[in-house]
């Protein structure tokens, strides 16, 4: 997870070690006095003096999904955690096409279901590339799965 992917209100935060040990933490603005994981924040914040954007630790990313409402996605090519907000891809675990992901299309799966999901195939959803191209939503296999459905 990267700092640009995440909320306002949301920040980095590492002492020393965590920079060196690419352990940096998550930070809300109004927990005073502690990381997202519990750990009190009494150094510097050297993740932003060494302008470090890469969260390390693992609980931090937990409790921060749990906080903003994500979405997991499923495909051939591995598994993704999304902002259900903004669409933004928070977390990227597979190869191939889905680590060039960059936002889902959440409006256009909204209006089409009329529900936004826990859990969904990729293939539902319409999608932008981080080069900004834009790919459609598999409109067979939403018609495939509305028909098993029904
Ligand atoms: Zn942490």
């Amino acid at each position: 997870m990267n700092i640009s992917n995440l909320r306002l209100g949301y920040n980095i935060f590492g002492n020393k070690g965590n920079v060196w040990s690419n352990q940096c933490h998550i930070a809300a603005s109004g927990l005073s006095g502690t990381t997202l994981c519990g750990v009190p924040m009494l150094s510097n914040n050297w993740a932003r003096i060494e302008e470090v954007d890469h969260i390390g630790c693992e609980e931090c990313k937990t409790q921060y999904i749990q906080r903003i409402e994500a979405i997991g996605i499923e495909s051939s090519h591995g598994t993704l955690i999304v902002d259900a907000d903004s669409g933004k891809v928070l977390e990227c675990n597979g190869e191939g096409y889905i680590t060039k992901i960059d936002r889902l299309d959440i409006e256009e799966y909204q209006v089409h279901y009329g529900i936004i999901p826990d859990y969904e195939d990729i293939l539902c959803f319409g999608f932008w590339y981080k080069n900004g191209d834009y790919n459609l939503p598999d409109y067979e296999f939403r018609k495939n799965i509305t028909n098993l459905i029904n």
